[in-house]
């Protein structure tokens, strides 16, 4: 069952023209009702979901800046209220930037590990290879005038002390610089109350990234959870280990719901939800079978298929290198860098 008209996203998103190309064209904005006065977001490919109440709104994410200045005109003309509430999913730049436009009414929260996140850059560590590269003075630091790729188009994000050059460690904390932070944190679970509504966080481990909540509307029977939660969609990487992955959407699924309201791409109900699940629980089991038998990694990935998921998104390409992770993790080398 599909809840909503796929909107259109403009091809040019899928086809990966340049950032800077991209970057002329309008948005794709939308706002859909899901049920009752909940409603979901969307700013291109990435989506935020926000409750009203006659007191104001429970939002998600801020994406970023112009998104957010957009939905607070949009909040303020159609419902009249202030947004009262910035609930975070995780700390990563593109779903938690921008928040500084709702700090006039908002009070915002996230996990506990989200300010960790956003502290100062901690330690020494080297450039990553593509940072190494960009580094044409061969100095370890990356100069605005060397910065390219995502250094280049966020430099002032990366650039945590304001010196003119990323470091390593800058590198390591992440484009991170436009992300408002929490001002109320929280370690298991935290209920926020408006007008009678209610909306848990829960905090779903280190799946994906350590500060990873999920969003609980009892009333509404619905979840959000942007990038751990997917609709007919494989993860991106499943990292730290498989083990953590199951977990978290074992925690989603643990909750009574049957809208399941996703970061990225598609929405679906609880049944969406479960599929996912089952895919780590396959692959997981799948890979830990291979390597009972003897296999090697190239043979489990020619015959673990993991074929019933085959019109998931990112099918073709992920499912290698899941199976590789597994493989990893289940023989104890170090999963591959940079997995997040
Ligand atoms: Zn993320």
């Amino acid at each position: 069952m599909r809840l909503y008209p796929i909107l259109a996203i403009s091809t040019l998103v899928l086809t990966g023209v340049p950032a800077a190309a991209l970057a002329q064209q309008p948005p794709t904005r939308a706002i859909v009702n899901v049920t009752g006065q909940l409603y979901r977001a969307q700013n291109n490919n990435h989506y935020t979901v926000f409750l009203v109440t006659p007191e104001g709104v429970i939002m998600s994410d801020p994406i970023n800046r112009d998104f957010g200045r957009w939905l607070k005109a949009e909040i303020a003309t159609r419902f009249k209220v202030p947004v009262r509430y910035v609930l975070y999913t995780h700390r990563d730049w593109d779903h938690a930037s921008g928040g500084v436009v709702f700090a006039d009414t908002a009070e915002f929260v996230g996990h506990r590990n989200m300010l960790t996140a956003l502290a100062p850059p901690a330690g020494n560590p080297p450039l990553t290879a593509a940072a190494e590269k960009m580094d044409a003075n061969r100095n370890g630091l990356v100069e605005r005038s060397e910065a390219s790729a995502d250094i280049g188009d966020r430099f002032a994000q990366f650039d945590y002390n304001g010196d003119g050059t990323v470091s390593g460690a800058e590198i390591a904390r992440g484009g991170i610089g436009d992300v408002y932070a929490p001002t109320t944190t929280y370690v298991d679970r935290h209920t926020v109350t408006l007008a009678g509504k209610q909306v848990t966080m829960i905090h779903l481990g280190t799946a994906h990234a350590d500060d990873s909540s999920v969003l609980y509307f009892p009333a509404e029977r619905a979840v959000f959870s942007a990038d751990i939660l997917q609709v007919r969609r494989l993860p991106g990487a499943v990292a730290p280990t498989i083990g953590a992955w199951i977990e978290a959407l074992s925690r989603i699924n643990a909750l009574d719901f049957e809208y399941a309201l996703t970061g990225h791409a598609l929405a679906g109900t609880k049944k969406d939800a479960a599929e996912s699940l089952r895919y780590l629980q396959e692959l997981s089991s799948g890979v830990a079978a291979g390597v009972a038998a003897g296999r090697s990694l190239p043979e489990i990935q020619k015959t673990l298929t993991l074929d019933t998921f085959k019109g998931f998104e990112r099918w073709d390409t992920v499912r290698n290198d899941h199976i590789a992770a597994v493989y990893a993790t289940l023989r104890g080398t170090s999963p591959s860098p940079g997995t997040r």
